[in-house]
């Protein structure tokens, strides 16, 4: 508080001296006497300790003509680094209403104050800025990223993807990935209104805007089991993996499954089996496991998993592990593993199971936006051997 009145007073002092060469008066008016009663009326707050009422004295002297616009816009972003936003609305309402602004001046207030509401709160003030931004040369990019900020938290998907398409020969980022994700969350919509072909539609744009879009062929796999083709799903689901193998432990459940519904059990071995050695941090061990259990007895799915624990040491490994022995016959040691199971599974329960890639941030569920750093497809299942989160400060 009291840096910024440091700042305030010589600038509350001047603005006094460029009224009166404004006026005509050409020599710099100097003494105390010139800077009238409010100036006097600020120190003695800031006198008697009240630095509040201080800066809002300061700040309504503050006359704005063509040379001290860029003082106010600097005082502004002050407010509203500082979060006071309030005080930033102000300064930023009061230098629009002045007609005297020139045409970039005024744009370059309007797109303050638009970062003032949506900093308060305001969105749909932010938004008709911003709208009146849009056809101004010099800040059109910029109020067009705002919009998209603002479009994303009303969940405006249409909205969003039009801007980024307006947005994309703008910056160096066509936004390929951002697209497919408005896509999706389209198509998620329709999905739960039962419309499945206008989805299906949705997620093939979403495909070729962003072949990678791990989130789309999920989706289409989830319209395919609701249309019981278990088939199609599983050709999907798998195609996912295979382009982000990170997202292999999140679709192997429902691979497992569809083999299961269409009776596919050797093809579902092999498919784990390839999946094992392309990526063995996966959950494709557990799930092999289960299936020997089922063919060749619970010692054979024992001996297996034994194997696998010790090239690849995960906790649900483990786990598994200790279920089994306990479940073998004559096994003196049962009751001590299934303790020991107990506790991996309730180690297992604590951890989250997602990750942000890019900002760190820790989630039980899988979000595709990051609550966190808001980046689209970086929100990951976790593996058993990620790097402990790093803290940052
Ligand atoms: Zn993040």
């Amino acid at each position: 508080m009291l840096e910024l009145l440091w700042l305030l007073l010589p600038v509350a002092a001047a603005s006094g001296w460029f009224a009166a060469r404004r006026t005509g008066r050409c020599k710099p008016v100097r003494d105390d006497t010139q800077r009238g009663p409010a100036y006097f009326r600020g120190l003695n707050h800031l006198l008697n300790e009240e630095p509040d009422k201080a800066i809002d004295v300061f700040v309504e002297m503050l006359k704005v003509d063509s040379e001290t616009v860029e003082t106010h816009l600097a005082l502004g972003n002050l407010f509203r680094r500082r979060g006071e936003v309030d005080r930033a609305i102000r300064v930023h309402q009061n230098l629009i209403a002045r007609p005297a602004l020139t045409r970039e001046q005024r744009a370059q207030a309007l797109l303050e104050l638009g970062q003032d509401y949506m900093r308060a709160g305001l969105f749909d003030r932010a938004e008709n800025l911003f709208k009146e931004l849009r056809d101004s040369r010099q800040y059109h990019a910029q109020a067009l990223r705002n919009l998209l900020v603002i479009y994303q938290q009303e969940r405006d998907w249409e909205a969003c993807l039009k801007i980024a398409e307006e947005l994309a020969p703008l910056a160096d980022d066509p936004m390929w990935l951002e697209r497919a994700h408005f896509y999706c969350e389209m198509a998620a919509k329709l999905i739960q209104a039962g419309h499945l072909g206008r989805a299906n539609a949705l997620l093939r744009k979403a495909l070729s805007a962003h072949k990678q879009c791990v989130r789309a062929l999920h989706m289409q796999a989830d319209i395919a089991i609701r249309q019981d083709n278990w088939k199609e799903a599983a050709k999907l689901l798998k195609r996912a993996g295979e382009l982000q193998p990170d997202y292999l432990t999140e679709v192997l459940p429902q691979v497992v499954e569809c083999h299961r519904r269409t009776a596919d059990l050797k093809g579902l071995r092999r498919y784990l089996e390839e999946a094992l050695a392309t990526n063995p941090e996966s959950c494709a061990g557990l799930y092999l496991a289960d299936l020997i259990m089922e063919t060749d007895g619970e010692a054979a799915a024992a001996a297996f998993l034994t194997d696998e624990v010790r090239q690849h040491p995960s906790l649900r490994g483990l786990k598994r592990l200790a279920e089994l022995h306990a479940e073998l016959p004559d096994h003196n040691a049962d009751a001590v593993l299934k303790t020991l199971g107990g506790h991996l599974t309730d180690l297992l329960h604590k951890r989250p199971g997602y990750r942000c890639t890019q900002c760190g941030f820790d989630a039980k569920t899988l979000h595709w936006q990051c609550p966190s750093c808001r980046s689209w497809g970086t929100v990951k299942p976790r593996t058993d051997n990620d790097e402990p989160r790093q803290i940052t400060q």
